[in-house]
């Protein structure tokens, strides 16, 4: 198959877009770069299978073309870590809002497979783990700004969802749950690669609140095995489905581990969500996927769990600073 990513210079989509090569499928990535890098895919070049635009996915013309080009469009492109979206609001419910808006318009002009990217978020504070794809969102106020992501996310799947029912434009709307591995980067606030890097340097590991919220990692690998499925999988057209890990650990727990499985003595300090993000500032205090759902679609289950996790993490995060050291 043709594929299009787009974001696929991005942590995720340049594990997807490995993935989908080594299977044989030609891939195509846009990305404007913005948080995506092109060392993630420098690699890729040479594969004459593989192409790459550098350009945003508000180009109407150019998305028009590359989507015309592609029997199915993979979503990645969005304003990603919480860091970001507090910090800059506008940019975010742009990116994701417009952008989506975009591919989904020209997709539906050729009747092109959708895969649209959602995420966790979405289920915001609700305290009824593990969560279901049919639960109910619960957000908090609008003038908080982290939940702008999430709610950009919900009319991302609203309008993918309308597509569906009105143009019969065929999506399928994965929610994301905290996948991590080698090549995410802790410069948008992502806790694993942050509190490596603190641990290998010799920093104090920052944990922001009281350290007992909780969350479930998901291994890059694991993630997106199941989006290659569920590509040729029809029974996903028009679903929702989480993709995650339900190991869940607490923040305060995750850095304990950190710390000794890099053999590190840095020091854990507690920071306020005030000072690390804003005032005001809301976490979720658990985070744990259902994923019977996409078990039942595809037989999914995680194989990384997040010993194995942390282990290659710390040593893509070595192997990054040993070239640094040597450049
Ligand atoms: N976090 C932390 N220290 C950091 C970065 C993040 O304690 O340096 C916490 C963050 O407040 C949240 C959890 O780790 O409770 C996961 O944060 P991340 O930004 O990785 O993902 P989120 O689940 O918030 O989207």
């Amino acid at each position: 198959m043709r594929v299009l990513l787009t974001g696929g210079a991005g942590f995720i989509g340049s594990h997807l877009a490995e993935l989908l090569l080594a299977q044989g499928h030609a891939v195509s990535i846009v990305d404007d770069l913005s948080t995506g890098s092109f060392d993630n895919i420098s690699h890729l070049r040479s594969n004459p299978a593989f192409s790459y635009v550098i350009d945003t996915v508000m180009n109407e013309r150019l998305m028009a073309e590359l989507i015309d080009q592609a029997d199915v469009v993979f979503h990645l492109a969005a304003a990603v870590g919480v860091k970001l979206i507090v910090e800059a609001p506008t940019r975010t419910i742009h990116t994701n809002v417009h952008g989506t808006e975009v591919v989904l318009t020209q997709a539906a002009k050729k009747g092109k497979l959708v895969v649209v990217f959602s995420t966790s978020e979405v289920y915001g504070k609700s305290a009824t783990v593990p969560f279901r794809e049919d639960a109910d969102l619960v957000l908090g106020p609008t003038f908080k700004h982290r939940w702008a992501y999430a709610c950009s996310k919900a009319i991302d799947e609203f309008l993918a969802l309308a597509y569906y029912r009105e143009r019969r434009l065929p999506v399928i709307i994965v929610r994301l749950f905290n996948t991590v591995g080698p090549r995410q980067t802790g410069r948008y606030g992502m806790v694993i690669p942050t509190f490596v890097r603190q641990a290998l340097a010799g920093e104090p590991i920052t944990v922001y609140g009281d350290g007992t919220q909780t969350r479930s990692f998901t291994y890059v690998g694991d993630v997106v095995d199941a989006l290659s499925r569920l590509m040729t999988t029809p029974a996903a057209v028009g679903q929702v489905l989480n993709i995650g890990n339900t190991e869940e650990v607490s923040i305060g727990e995750l850095a304990e581990r950190v710390r000794a499985k890099t053999g590190s003595r840095s020091p854990i300090v507690r920071i306020p969500y005030d000072e690390a993000y804003e005032a005001g500032f809301e976490d979720m205090p658990r985070r744990v996927p259902s994923i019977e759902k996409i078990h039942a679609l595809i037989g999914y289950r995680p194989t990384v769990g997040l010993d194995e996790i942390l282990e290659r993490v710390i040593a893509s995060v070595r192997a990054d600073i040993a070239v640094a050291d040597r450049r």
